[in-house]
């Protein structure tokens, strides 16, 4: 095999909101695999644009704390010998320190924690059950990576109906190129709207996600 010789792309334009107002009673914010492994130094699978979202997703998740709106965790989750180890190998083995949420990041008592075998959240995981139990609208996908399992799990979302938002600067990828696929699919595709920063996000009223 070679690569396709002499590829040019010119990126169409992406459409992008300023800031957004989203009921907190309606509102879910899916935080996609945060893990040791895809973000932090020494992780087997590492994303290096990731670290830059840490801190803007913790913004936004304080503030969804604030205003009780339901927060749920992908954990990217593999045993032993797991079908994907071909493609990427080894990583997120559950119980290992590459498998743990981020320490900034950790979920307290209440919040959901979903642990996932693939690249889309709501496949074989109950969070389209939680999110419909619980009448919610909008999801806003934040965390790594862009076009993977973020892209995965706002596309499935979107295909049963919620509202995606998704903040620039709170997902990462290993290139620009890939980066810009998961945007221009969320955007064009699945009529997602894309927000400047995760910052920019506000939540009206105060939801009914209560923790413990
Ligand atoms: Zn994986």
């Amino acid at each position: 095999m070679r690569p396709i010789k002499g590829l040019r792309v010119n990126v169409p334009e992406i459409p992008v909101e300023e800031s957004v107002v989203l009921d907190a009673d309606k509102t879910a914010l899916i935080i996609v695999d945060m893990q040791n492994d895809f973000v932090k130094p020494g992780g087997k699978l590492r994303v290096p644009a990731a670290e830059a979202t840490i801190e803007p997703i913790k913004k936004l998740l304080e503030k969804a704390r604030k205003h009780q709106v339901m927060t749920i965790f992908t954990q990217d989750t593999h045993y032993l010998d797991d079908p994907e180890f071909k493609i990427w190998g080894e990583h997120v083995v559950k119980g290992t320190w590459g498998w743990e949420i981020i320490d900034e990041l950790k979920p307290v008592k209440g919040e959901i924690v979903v642990e996932k075998t693939r690249y889309d959240g709501f496949y074989g995981t109950p969070i389209d059950d939680l999110l419909r139990v619980h009448g919610i609208q909008n999801v806003i996908v934040v965390g790594t990576v862009a076009n993977i399992c973020v892209l995965h799990t706002a596309a499935s979302a979107a295909l049963r109906w919620y509202k995606v938002y998704m903040p620039l600067n709170a997902i990462s990828a290993l290139n620009d190129f890939d980066y810009y696929v998961a945007l221009r699919q969320v955007s064009f595709l699945y009529r997602g709207v894309l927000v400047e920063k995760a910052e920019a996000i506000e939540f009206r009223g105060t939801g009914k996600w209560r923790r413990a």
